[in-house]
Order: structure tokens, then sequence, then C-alpha cells
């Protein structure tokens, strides 16, 4: 399982994690990107880590 933590003061709300993430479960609301989905889809690909141009997002193995 993994556990997918967006810092709101970091997020610029740019939608990239949210158009980049293969189990769809990023959305932005309103903007700033939010767990939207089931969190147990999370693959651990960290494809939102990746495109994220601010550092907000990280995931963890838990
Ligand atoms: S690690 Fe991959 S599957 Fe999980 S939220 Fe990020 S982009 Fe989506
Ligand atoms: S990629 Fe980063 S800055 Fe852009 S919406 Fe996602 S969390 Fe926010």
């Amino acid at each position: 399982m993994f556990t997918v933590e967006i810092d709101v003061e970091k997020c610029e709300g740019c939608g990239e994690c949210t158009e980049g993430c293969p189990a769809d479960i990023l959305e932005l609301d309103g903007d700033k990107a939010a767990v939207s989905g089931d969190p147990n889809d999370c693959l651990g690909c960290e494809t939102c880590v990746s495109v994220c141009p601010t550092g907000a997002i990280t995931v963890t193995e838990s």
C-alpha cells in the first residue's frame, strides 16, 4: 500500500500530476491537487512525484 501526500502550501495547481497519474486518483480541487479516488489504487509509480514542478507530492510505501 502507498500513501500519497500533497503539500498544499507547495502545490501550484498546474494539473501535471492529475494528468499523469495512471491510476487516475488525483484531481484538482479548486487550485490544489487532491487524492480523489481510492488511495488503495495507487500503484506507487511516483509519476506524480516526477512531474510535479514544486516537489509538493510524496509517496511512501506503508
Ligand atoms: S504514485 Fe503513481 S499511481 Fe500513485 S498517485 Fe502518484 S502517479 Fe498516481
Ligand atoms: S503537479 Fe504538483 S504543483 Fe502541479 S497540481 Fe500536482 S501537486 Fe500541484
